[in-house]
């Protein structure tokens, strides 16, 4: 009774801690705007960057021709051929490869992650499969590149920092579009670099192409972040002409957000003071998928420590930080068996842990449902923050968000409960005109349409 009694009170604090009433999500999403004003007007101490994409025309539709796109920004990077018939033929057809990048190729060096890339690029490109470029024109390329980038143009970015588990000094501050460059000479491709985009603004492109009133792009993945289209006379910082378009699509890198306003627990103080990025990408560690699954793995050492939840003995496993993956813990989470077999298969096989009662299941179940809910419901506050910003949350207005990312496509119940928090913000009224669409892949394609327009 007494190490129930414990656990009890452990549940019973972080439900405490990572609770999201209404009141403080609107706190939060106006914690939202204010940083996104701040960034709008100058980079220099704010946390959300609001980076200028150099992105002032989208998609129309009309874009024609052969381009390819190359996808680096998590655990996998792709690369995507695709071809564009314009506006009858729309995408005549794509083409793809996903390729896993080897872990220490995360913490190594530059030019080995690079290349690594640039020779997958040249298997792909050489096997041209049922698509046929020109001859004797040189390729082009879209490259989406999913880390804090100061773009200083359409075609050139310097990396800010490295997030989501990659940490190679030797990048920062350089050219990432020169770095991929030198790689691609290195494998003797001849391909030409003609955008550089965020997979958000990739996203927002796909988005568009698709359905012209997209206007907000949110990936919610191994990491997360938004975009969306702004008027140029709101960004304060933009020195440069005025587009035709009179907007220029802004990569906020919403992960780096913090507020006094986020429900932060001691597992997640924890949890930021060990990962590689210490203070930073504090909303990003209560919300994508890298981290969701950890912030479990914390909560249950705790219980094995403090509560013996698991015997007399801590299951060794449970120490190994990112032991207990986001996928892992949605498949418990999701577990609707009488006897809750899932949970404890999962326990078993990514634990170590054998012979659990249907009791610590449950509260298994419990504490996956509290840490999904509050990063659900944290992502709709956010999300309601931009749609304030854009003067859409009281709107009729037709407004649709581009979505992409593991994380949202297949944990349904962090799906639904953003979903309907995101309705519970905006009130029915509003709520009817606005549209989340599942924009699967969209990045890949968005930055294959930049290309075209921008070539
Ligand atoms: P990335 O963000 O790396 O570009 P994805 O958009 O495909 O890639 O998202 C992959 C991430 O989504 C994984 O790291 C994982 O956190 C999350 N994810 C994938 N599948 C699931 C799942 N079934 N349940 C919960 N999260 C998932
Ligand atoms: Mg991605």
């Amino acid at each position: 009774a007494g190490r129930w009694a414990r656990a009890a009170a452990v549940l019973e604090e972080l439900e405490e801690q990572c609770a999201t009433p209404t009141l403080k999500l609107r706190e939060v999403a106006d914690a939202m705007v204010k940083e996104m004003n701040a960034g709008l007007e100058s980079e220099d101490g704010c946390k959300v960057k609001m980076i200028i994409s150099f992105v002032d025309k989208l998609p129309t539709g009309a874009e024609k021709g052969l381009f390819y796109a190359l996808d680096l920004g998590g655990t996998n990077f792709r690369v995507l051929r695709v071809q564009l018939g314009g506006k009858e033929g729309r995408v005549v057809k794509q083409e793809y490869e996903e390729v896993s990048i080897p872990q220490e190729l995360m913490v190594g060096g530059s030019d080995e992650l690079f290349d690594f890339i640039a020779s997958a690029l040249a298997k792909f490109v050489g096997s041209e499969g049922e698509i046929h470029g020109p001859a004797g024109k040189s390729r082009e390329l879209g490259f989406t590149f999913s880390f804090p980038v100061k773009q200083t143009s359409i075609a050139s970015g310097t990396l800010i920092k490295w997030t989501k588990g990659f940490d190679i000094a030797a990048t920062i501050g350089e050219d990432v579009v020169a770095e991929l460059t030198k790689s691609l000479k290195r494998q003797g491709l001849d391909m030409r670099v003609t955008a550089l985009v965020n997979d958000t603004v990739g996203t927002l492109a796909g988005g568009i192409y698709d359905d012209s009133d997209v206007v907000v792009a949110v990936i919610l993945g191994t990491g997360t972040n938004a975009a969306y289209i702004e008027r140029i006379d709101a960004i304060k910082k933009w020195q440069g002409p005025i587009p035709n378009s009179g907007s220029m699509v802004i990569n906020m890198e919403w992960g780096n957000f913090n507020s006094s306003n986020l429900p932060m627990t001691c597992y997640d103080q924890a949890l930021d003071v060990e990962s590689l990025n210490p203070g930073e990408q504090i909303f990003e560690k209560l919300i994508s998928g890298m981290y969701l699954g950890e912030v479990v793995r914390r909560v249950l050492l705790r219980l094995a420590v403090e509560a013996s939840l698991f015997g007399d003995s801590v299951p060794p496993q449970l120490e190994v930080p990112f032991a207990l993956r986001t996928p892992i813990m949605s498949e418990m989470h999701h577990d609707t068996s009488a006897d809750l077999k899932v949970v404890g298969a999962k326990l078993k096989e990514f634990l170590g842990i054998s012979k659990t009662s249907l009791r610590t299941r449950k509260l298994i179940v419990q504490i996956c449902d509290i840490v999904a809910k509050r990063g659900a419901r944290l992502a709709a506050a956010g999300i309601f923050g931009i749609l304030k910003k854009l003067g859409r949350h009281d709107a009729k207005r037709r407004t649709v968000i581009a979505m992409d990312g593991g994380l949202y496509e297949h944990y349904t119940s962090f799906r639904e409960s953003l979903l309907s928090t995101l309705n519970e913000m905006l009130g029915d009224e509003a709520a009817a005109s606005v549209q989340v669409i599942l924009a699967n892949d969209g990045s890949g394609i968005g930055a294959a349409l930049l290309a075209a327009s921008h070539s």
